[in-house]
């Protein structure tokens, strides 16, 4: 997203554009993505939800995402929806091929299995792969993202922001295709008793509407794995357009460990959420879709040093770019296409 955005503002500046892409496809997590891009509805808002995040960045998401929303469609991107379906936040739902297709109309030339060497700005989408592997969790994203911009950048003499061990990801029940990323996804969290390996209760208080953290408490734990049990009550609640009962099923019908909860290896603990029969046992591990920390950027998306100073000629924007959502989260669409746009203006000078 970052890097056809930068290419498609550069090149409406004037610029010549190459954007080199090292996967056999353009258009990175973007292309996976529910291509909703969205903000906020405020800066407090913003601020509450991502306390550690920079709030210059974050107010520059908020002033300039509803021109970039413009932007967009004046490329030709197709809104499929003008409302998030969430009133915590505002924005567009794009078509995400349709989104790639305009963008690389605009951005010009990609060259394909072609890693960076060089390069004005840095749009690799983050780390979250090599993340993945250390850590031991599944992948919920292109496969590319192994964090090159970062090495590059350091080795530039970037600094690093902070949530450097964070990340945005779904509770997955396996291993699951990229057509599945999004229906598989686990997000009824909130009416779940969630349970260790070992039946114990590990996260504190209710998970935000995100369930960002408790993903994120999930691959904290030893074996990075936890049970969701839910009861009847909770298979009728409604997640978004489905039931929690159809999130399940496809959970069941991608080869999901989904079991009465009588037959967990340990005993149930007393709770509130279960109630009523049947109660259901479901096993999920977390899924990095992005990681939350990078490279320090200003609000121009020029790479920065510890001491603050910019290193000349080099941006960076999309996951590459950390610092914006640390303890919370947002759109990682929204922060591409912002500091996207003002890599590109910045490079060539406006
Ligand atoms: C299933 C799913 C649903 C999502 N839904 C939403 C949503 O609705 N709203 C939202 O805001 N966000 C959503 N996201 C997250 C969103 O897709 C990302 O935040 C966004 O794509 C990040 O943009 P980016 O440019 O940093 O990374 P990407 O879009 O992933 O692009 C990075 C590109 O860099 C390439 N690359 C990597 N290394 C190199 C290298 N060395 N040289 C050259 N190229 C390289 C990669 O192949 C890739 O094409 C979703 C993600 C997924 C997977």
């Amino acid at each position: 997203m970052a890097g056809l955005v930068a290419a498609a503002r550069a090149r409406e500046l004037g610029a010549q554009v190459v954007v080199l892409e090292k996967g056999d496809r353009v258009g990175g997590s973007m292309l996976l993505s529910s291509g909703v891009v969205w903000r906020h509805c405020t800066l407090e808002a913003f601020r509450a939800e991502c306390p550690g995040g920079d709030p210059e960045l974050q107010a520059r998401i908020l002033e300039e995402l509803d021109s970039g929303l413009d932007w967009l469609e004046s490329l030709g991107a197709k809104v499929t929806e003008r409302e998030t379906g969430n009133e915590r936040t505002v924005g567009r739902r794009f078509d995400p091929s349709l989104l790639t297709d305009a963008l690389v109309g605009a951005g010009g030339e990609v060259r394909l299995q072609q890693p960076f060497e060089e390069a004005d700005v840095l749009a690799t989408g983050g780390f979250g792969v090599r993340l993945a592997r250390e850590w031991g969790l599944l992948l919920r994203a292109s496969p590319w993202s192994e964090g090159d911009g970062l090495a590059y950048g350091l080795a530039r003499g970037a600094d690093l922001t902070a949530g450097m061990d964070e990340f945005y990801g779904r509770n997955l029940p396996v291993a699951v295709p990229e057509e599945l990323f999004v229906s598989a996804a686990q997000v009824y969290g909130a009416h779940a008793l969630v349970l260790d390996d070992e039946g114990r209760e590990f996260f504190a208080g209710e998970p935000s509407w995100s369930e960002t953290d408790l993903v994120q408490a999930t691959a904290r734990l030893p074996a990075a794995t936890a049970w969701y049990l839910v009861d009847g009550r909770a298979l009728r609640r409604q997640v978004r357009a489905r039931t929690v009962a159809e999130i399940v099923e496809v959970a069941r019908a991608a080869g999901g460990d989904v079991r009465p909860a009588e037959e967990l290896p340990f005993e149930l603990p007393l709770s509130s959420k279960l109630v009523e029969p049947p109660l259901l046992a479901i096993r999920v591990r977390p899924a990095v879709t992005h990681t939350t920390g990078g490279l320090r950027i200003d609000e121009d998306a020029r790479v920065l040093r510890p001491d603050r100073s910019a290193i000349p000629g080099l941006h960076a924007a999309g996951a590459d770019a950390g610092g914006i959502f640390t303890g919370g989260y947002g759109s990682g669409l929204a922060a591409a296409l912002v500091f996207g746009r003002r890599a590109a203006e910045s490079a060539v000078g406006r």
